[in-house]
């Protein structure tokens, strides 16, 4: 048998189609964040990242270092075991606390990662609801599609961000059915925002439970840093907030907050959970000092918010594509996965830019794009120089300067 060519075939069709992914290896300068040093082919270079998800740096805050230098000397480094058998360490418990106090919820359970939190706890809310129908935003990531098919309960899909849609959906389910709707804040890809207010009018006139993934929101949004639920006072209305520590909090982890009486359930019964070993103590202390500094002040909310809207005035005037959105994310757009891909690799040769290409299955075929995520630490030289930098790659290589809409 001759295996090695359905692993060739394999890779040989996400090249012709132009999508095989190369990897940037980055080390990251955690005294001088966004700036790193890329082991390029020719040997080290440096770079300023401009397409990180440490979207406030706080993977490089002295505080969140310090916990996890000091907490690690203290406690040692892996956790030991599963929650169940020895892993469960004093800063996790704190974390817990910590981020169902964030949300204003009784409870809130950790999971290896925020992809893990969706697929586990989806899965198993679904389980624990009887003929339970799921329904979806089409938007919604791979991790909240993966819990749903993991569960095996019947899913509509609803049509991105459409109440008359959802609408439709929630009137024509029998009454008597447990109905979940499993939706996002943010979208990453699009930087646009869901109607979460409405969609809550809608889950109570049709007795449904909300589900909403607010992993681009966390830290980010909110007077507390509790996401764009808390952002548009509706965190109270949601039934289960699902998150990550790996973004805006800078760390790795995910997490669901809800009443004590779910998270207790999903803590009992999901297999993501129970059958894994429980995150390290010093991960859980970074994390904590995480969201103990996000928590305590406006002021970082504020300066991100101020750098993005430069970026994105910036970006208008150049006259460089942007999909229109409410949020921190800025998709220039090119739609065409050669051409996104020849835009990334000049700016990174050329002019030091660091921002991935962005292809299908990620976005749709046609949407092909840079995702630029400004951060606090992105000064004003720093745009400036992104902005000459996109001008001259849009120049040099002939690249549309019209808007291209995100497929639905
Ligand atoms: C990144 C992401 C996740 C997964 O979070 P990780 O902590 O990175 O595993 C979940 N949902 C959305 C919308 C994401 O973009």
């Amino acid at each position: 048998m001759n295996y090695d060519r359905y692993f060739d075939a394999a890779l040989a069709d996400v090249k012709r189609e132009k999508r095989y992914r190369s990897f940037v290896t980055l080390e990251r300068d955690a005294s001088r964040f966004p700036h790193a040093l890329w082991h390029s082919p020719e040997g080290p270079r440096p770079v300023i990242m401009w397409c990180t998800n440490d979207y406030l740096g706080m993977g490089c805050h002295p505080a969140v270092i310090e916990a996890m230098r000091d907490t690690a000397a203290r406690l040692g480094v892996g956790a030991g075991g599963t929650r169940n058998i020895a892993g469960t360490s004093s800063p996790l418990v704190a974390l817990e606390r910590s981020l169902a106090d964030l949300h204003g919820k009784e409870a809130a359970l950790l999971f290896t990662s925020g992809y893990v939190s969706n697929q586990a706890g989806i899965s198993t809310l679904a389980r624990l609801l009887p003929d339970c129908l799921l329904i979806s935003d089409e938007k919604n990531h791979n991790s909240m599609i993966e819990g749903v098919r993991h569960s095996r309960r019947e899913k509509i899909i609803f049509r991105h961000n459409d109440l008359g849609h959802l609408e439709e959906i929630l009137a024509a389910a029998d009454p008597a059915r447990p109905k979940v709707i499993l939706f996002e804040s943010v979208y990453s890809m699009d930087g646009d925002v869901s109607p979460i207010h409405a969609i809550c009018d809608l889950a109570e006139r049709y007795g449904a439970m909300t589900y909403l993934d607010e992993v681009h929101a966390v830290g980010l949004y909110g007077e507390r840093g509790g996401g764009y639920a808390q952002e548009v006072g509706a965190a109270h209305r949601i039934d289960i907030i699902e998150a990550t520590l790996a973004k805006g909090f800078g760390c790795i982890g995910g997490y669901l907050a809800a009443k004590a009486n779910v998270i207790d359930a999903i803590r009992s019964y999901a297999h993501g959970f129970i059958f894994t070993t429980a995150l390290p103590p010093a991960v859980a202390a970074a994390a904590l000092a995480s969201v103990e500094v996000v928590k305590s002040g406006q002021a970082i909310r504020m300066r991100h918010r101020a750098q993005v809207a430069q970026v994105k005035a910036r970006l208008a005037k150049a006259g460089i594509p942007v999909l229109d959105g409410d949020t921190h994310i800025v998709p220039v757009m090119v739609g065409d996965a050669q051409r996104v891909k020849d835009a990334s690799d000049r700016l990174l040769d050329v002019h030091g830019i660091y921002v991935q290409p962005i292809n299908y299955p990620t976005v749709a075929r046609g949407t092909e794009r840079l995702r630029v995520t400004p951060t606090p630490f992105h000064d004003m030289a720093m745009i400036d120089h992104l902005v000459g930098a996109l001008v001259e790659t849009w120049n040099a290589l002939g690249l549309p300067r019209v808007a291209i809409r995100s497929a639905a």
